[in-house]
């Protein structure tokens, strides 16, 4: 990047500069351009806004997720306040199927689940509580993600529903995975067969892009896209007085530890001249003998009526986007000597899923960056009051 920032005066054309443009710098970028009426410039090495979570119309028309199924839920009553301001919401509870000895049964595992796979009929929540108990290996010290599953449900469902999906997902066996990740996927003793049980869980109505338009629509804050911060990151300096950086961490420290260890995911989208391809949002592979993870189908998110309908394979891949930190010990011990590099850089905050380093969902992301801004303001109040 050259010309296109030359200062008019000896101010700089930017107060700050975002370097991506998800969730998080998004929301720092709005907060910081509506709260402090600073002139804020957010550039994104893809071609588009909205990182992750950015959709869009294909070419028969149907919404769909460029980087896989995105589902907004949330407790988080500030979080939903916030993008309230830039959406309206379709309510939407997502509901999935793993494919399992030849059937679909809800996950997370339920009392359905298991009257279906083992041919039950357990009638009250005290009855599938007994069976899991009788089915359960207690263990003393709950380390990893193996630790979790078999300690709630005994071995068999651990190896029909978590070992292999976790294998395929993270490239490595759910004992060698901090317990956190198996942990998102709870055990009930009831029949609600909802994927998540947050109080609030709803889709942007229009769809996240034109809810990403709306939250960098401020007119102080300018977009560019398909641009690389590596390209000019000796220069940034001369254009804004303070960076907000939302890559991942290593990256902007030139690995001068070593890599972060990323999961990568490919995306196999395809349309099909069907109007409907399966029974849930989503329905999961388990199976070792399956190379993809999850098969998603976009309409039943959006609630869009389509003669045709788009859905997604996932493919884990340990090439490509950085997609997923890698939640284990020694990953956390190597981002922590950036987080301190991180904390020692004055002019640049780091705030997002990548330049964190943590398995975060949106909401949790959302969450971030408005804590981040007020930590900014307080500074800046600290600041102006010495
Ligand atoms: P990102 O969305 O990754 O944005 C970072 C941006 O920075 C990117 O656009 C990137 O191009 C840009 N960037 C990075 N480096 C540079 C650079 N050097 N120069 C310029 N630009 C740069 N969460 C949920 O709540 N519900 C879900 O159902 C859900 N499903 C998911 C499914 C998948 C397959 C994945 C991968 C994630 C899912 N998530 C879900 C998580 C969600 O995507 C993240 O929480 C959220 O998108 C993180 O936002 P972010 O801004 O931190 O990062
Ligand atoms: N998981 C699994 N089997 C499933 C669903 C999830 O083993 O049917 C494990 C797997 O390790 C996965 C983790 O639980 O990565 C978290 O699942 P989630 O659906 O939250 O993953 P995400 O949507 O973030 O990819």
């Amino acid at each position: 990047m050259n010309a296109p920032f030359a200062a008019p005066n000896d101010r700089k054309p930017y107060d700050y500069l975002v370097v991506g443009a998800g969730f998080a710098g998004s929301v720092i970028a709005e907060r910081l351009a509506s709260q402090h009426g600073a002139r804020v410039l957010v550039i994104d090495r893809r071609n588009h806004i909205g990182g992750n979570a950015y959709d869009e119309p294909n070419e028969a028309g149907i919404l769909y997720h460029k980087y896989g199924p995105h589902i907004f839920h949330t407790n988080s009553d500030a979080v939903v306040d916030y993008l309230s301001q830039f959406t309206e919401w379709r309510p939407y509870e997502h509901r999935v199927r793993a494919s399992v000895r030849d059937k679909l049964v809800p996950i997370p595992i339920n009392r359905t689940t298991l009257n279906e796979l083992f041919g039950l009929d357990l009638k009250t929540d005290e009855e599938a509580a007994e069976y899991l108990a009788s089915r359960a290996e207690p263990v003393d010290e709950i380390k990893n993600s193996e630790d979790v599953v078999i300690n709630a449900v005994g071995r068999e469902l651990y190896e029909l529903f978590f070992q292999g999906y976790t294998r395929k997902q993270w490239g490595i066996d759910p004992s060698e995975l901090d317990k956190s990740v198996t942990a998102r996927i709870p055990t009930r003793t009831n029949t609600d067969d909802r994927y998540f049980t947050d109080k609030f869980q709803a889709m942007p109505s229009g769809g996240y892009t034109a809810m990403f338009k709306r939250i960098l629509g401020h007119p102080l804050i300018e977009v560019r896209t398909g641009v690389d911060f590596s390209d000019f990151r000796d220069r940034w300096k001369q254009i804004a007085d303070h960076l907000v950086f939302t890559g991942p961490i290593d990256e902007y420290f030139d690995h001068r530890f070593g890599k972060l260890p990323y999961r990568s995911l490919k995306f196999d989208h395809q349309t099909l001249e069907q109007e409907r391809f399966q029974e849930t949002g989503t329905v999961n592979y388990p199976s070792p003998d399956i190379p993809y993870t999850r098969i998603s189908e976009y309409k039943h998110l959006t609630g869009q009526e389509h003669p045709r309908t788009t859905i997604t394979y996932e493919y884990p891949s340990a090439e490509g986007d950085p997609y997923y930190p890698i939640p284990r010990p020694e990953n956390q011990e190597l981002f922590k000597r950036y987080e301190e590099l991180a904390d020692s850089t004055e002019d640049v905050t780091f705030v997002g899923r990548l330049a964190t380093y943590r398995y975060y969902n949106m909401d949790q992301i959302v969450g971030q960056a408005l804590a981040t801004f007020r930590r900014m303001d307080e500074k800046r109040g600290t600041r102006g009051s010495s």
